[in-house]
Parts: C-alpha cells; sequence; structure tokens
C-alpha cells in the first residue's frame, strides 16, 4: 500500500476498495463473455464480428488490470477467488447460448450499456475524493463507450445486409 497516496483520498478507502473490486468483478465476466463467444459466435459477419469480440475481450482483461493495481495501490486485496465473481458482479454473466450473431452482439451490447452505468456513478463519486482512480476510471469509460458503438455499428450493419437481400 502507498501510505501517503491512500491518506490523500477524501472518501471511505473501504468503500472505494468496494466499488473497485466488484467492477474487477465485472470485467473478468466481461472478458470470459466476449472470448468464448467470439470461439462459438455464427451467422453473417462473424468474421468482423469475430475480430471485434476478440479485441474487447483483451481490453476487458486490460481493464481488470487497471483495477488491479488500483487496489492494490489503495492497501486492498483484488478478489482472489472467481466464485465471489458472482457475488460482487454489478453486471452479471450472459451465457452465450445462442451463437447467432445478432444474439452475441445484443448480450454483449446489455453488458456494456450496464458497464456504463458502473463506471459512470464510479466517476461521479471519485471526481473530487480522487483523481487518481477517476482517472483509471475515465479511462476505462471511455473504452466501454466505445465498445458499445463498436458493437451497435456491427449489428445495424447486420440488420441492413439481412432486410435487404
Ligand atoms: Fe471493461
Ligand atoms: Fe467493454
Ligand atoms: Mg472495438
Amino acid at each position: 500500500m502507498g501510505t501517503r497516496g491512500t491518506e490523500i483520498v477524501g472518501m471511505d478507502v473501504k468503500e472505494l476498495l468496494d466499488l473497485l473490486n466488484r467492477a474487477f468483478c465485472d470485467e473478468w465476466l466481461a472478458y470470459y463473455q466476449y472470448w468464448l463467444g467470439a470461439k462459438i459466435v455464427k451467422g453473417p459477419m462473424k468474421d468482423a464480428v469475430i475480430a471485434e469480440l476478440e479485441l474487447h475481450a483483451t481490453e476487458e482483461l486490460a481493464h481488470a488490470l487497471l483495477l488491479a493495481t488500483r487496489i492494490i495501490q489503495l492497501g486492498g486485496t483484488p478478489v482472489n477467488n472467481p466464485k465471489d465473481w458472482y457475488k460482487f458482479t454489478n453486471c452479471g454473466y450472459d451465457a452465450p447460448n445462442d451463437a447467432y450473431v445478432k444474439v452475441i452482439l445484443e448480450q454483449n451490447i446489455k453488458g456494456e450499456q450496464c458497464a456504463i452505468s458502473t463506471y459512470k456513478k464510479l466517476l461521479d463519486k471519485t471526481i473530487k475524493a480522487d483523481p487518481v482512480t477517476y482517472n483509471i476510471v475515465l479511462t476505462i469509460l471511455s473504452q466501454e463507450v466505445e465498445h458499445e458503438e463498436d458493437l451497435q455499428a456491427l449489428l445495424e450493419d447486420i440488420e441492413l445486409m439481412v432486410s435487404r437481400k
């Protein structure tokens, strides 16, 4: 733990660690949902969808790393047992039971929208209290906003393609 770095945090550090750990669990579940989705997805424009899902999986894992690093800086412990991911998650996990591209995209869009809401709340909580966490969360949020739009644009293209046949 960085002692001075933790002292300057103007909010309850335990509460902040709890919020960061919840987001950390979200990121692992999002990573797995994208990773598996990329393996099983079927249907029109599959290759473009796979490329996007794989990239997003990598980016969710990078978010988990950013959060773990901040949790450790603040003297916390990143959730250390995957069985707790379900317990703490905000956004849950949508098992890709239906491999059709549109279903996979819709599930992941829902996940991104939950992530955007979660990180916006965390930004509002930290804007004055903890500029270091704020900066990390802003970086992540910017990418979640990009993810949502990427997936919605793909879904729109697929719908245009299917409806104009
Ligand atoms: Fe993420
Ligand atoms: Fe995302
Ligand atoms: Mg993307």
